[in-house]
């Protein structure tokens, strides 16, 4: 099923303060909680998946860095529009997959433009523990990953994702291959092709994208994040999206916090999203706070545009403090700790 539609199914025709989850929860419209730790907070409904796996780590006293790594893995393993070598291609029909990591003391570790490995949270942790580097991208990415024991996957599209592709490739009238079952052929026929940018939003109304981003406490007061995405479907071949920036898509600080992002990358890319967020925590201000004030600032720079596009932030301070705020309504993550040892979900305030 597409993420977007399991967002999405529940709430058709029923008030918000009805609004449930698949699991049958109430999403409670708040941002200001403050749990105990430890904790892990993931964005999307489809972040109670990754608390799932993340929480036993958690439980036993494991450390935020493998719990938040285990959360980025089941992500990837399930079937979505968004996240893992399932997912939907970039406009030639390729699955490119940006990741990264972090722990709090300034260990952290991305890959971008990643094609045919299935774990590409687990390649940036590889990153930042094997190497004297911070991102890995492309070819590049690719061959360390495989010397590292990761297999190639075959990197044939999901049927779904060849499916919206095909789709897409119709109503953009955009022609990058001539047989798309000649994978050998594949070029783009529009080498510069900048006229036809990724869609913001899909027909049915929902915005292209839902990159899974996580974050942990562990017991011993320790904080870590990931991100793993797809990034914006149909994309120019290449794009990168803020995922794999640490301080643009996920960051974390073990003196403040930790932050992540969901939404049109080139906006929180803009504004160094997270490093805000998590700047704004030391300086005294709620995580809501925080990720307000990180979205006023894309909203700010053209108003007009930002309703037409989502990004969202979630945090999580040293104390255990959680909030989120987003461009527009919709935005949704799910708190996993002993309170809710299977997973709440919230929805966060919106600028719009
Ligand atoms: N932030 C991601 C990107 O721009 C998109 C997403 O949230 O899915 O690549």
């Amino acid at each position: 099923m597409k993420r977007r539609q399991f967002l999405t199914l529940p709430l058709v025709g029923v008030p918000f303060y009805f609004a449930r989850d698949l699991l049958g929860q109430v999403r409670e419209k708040t941002s200001n909680l403050s749990v105990r730790k430890p904790v892990v907070v993931s964005t999307w409904d489809s972040g109670i998946t990754a608390n799932k796996a993340a929480w036993p780590i958690l439980e036993m006293k494991g450390s935020s860095l493998d719990a938040v790594e285990a959360a980025g893995r089941a992500s990837e393993d399930e079937p979505s529009c968004c996240v893992g070598l399932q997912a939907w291609p970039d406009r030639d029909g390729r699955v490119t997959l940006d990741a990264s990591i972090m722990d709090g003391d300034g260990g952290c570790g991305a890959v971008s433009f990643l094609e045919r490995i299935k774990h590409p949270v687990s390649v940036a942790r590889k990153v930042m523990e094997m190497t004297p580097h911070v991102l890995l991208s492309g070819e590049g990415a690719q061959g360390f990953a495989v010397a590292n024991g990761f297999p190639l996957e075959e990197g044939k599209l999901s049927p779904e994702a060849e499916k919206e592709w095909k789709k897409w490739l119709e109503k953009s009238q955009y022609k990058p291959v001539m047989n798309i079952e000649n994978r050998s052929n594949w070029r783009p026929a529009n080498a510069d092709g900048s006229d036809i940018p990724p869609p913001y939003r899909f027909d049915d109304g929902s915005f292209n994208h839902d990159t899974m981003a996580t974050a942990a406490l562990d017991a011993s007061g320790k904080l870590a994040g990931m991100v793993t995405t797809s990034g914006m479907a149909f994309k120019m071949r290449g794009r990168v999206g803020d995922s794999p920036i640490i301080g643009a898509g996920m960051f974390v600080d073990n003196g403040a916090g930790a932050a992540v992002s969901s939404g049109v990358g080139e906006e929180v890319i803009r504004i160094c999203g997270t490093h805000t967020v998590v700047e704004q925590m030391r300086m005294g201000r709620t995580p809501e706070q925080a990720c307000r004030e990180a979205v006023r600032r894309v909203v700010k720079r053209d108003t007009a545009r930002a309703r037409e596009l989502q990004v969202g932030f979630l945090a999580l301070s040293k104390k255990g403090e959680i909030g989120a705020f987003s461009i527009v309504k919709g935005f949704t993550f799910s708190v996993t700790n002993s309170d809710w040892p299977k997973g709440k979900v919230f929805e966060s305030k919106s600028w719009f």
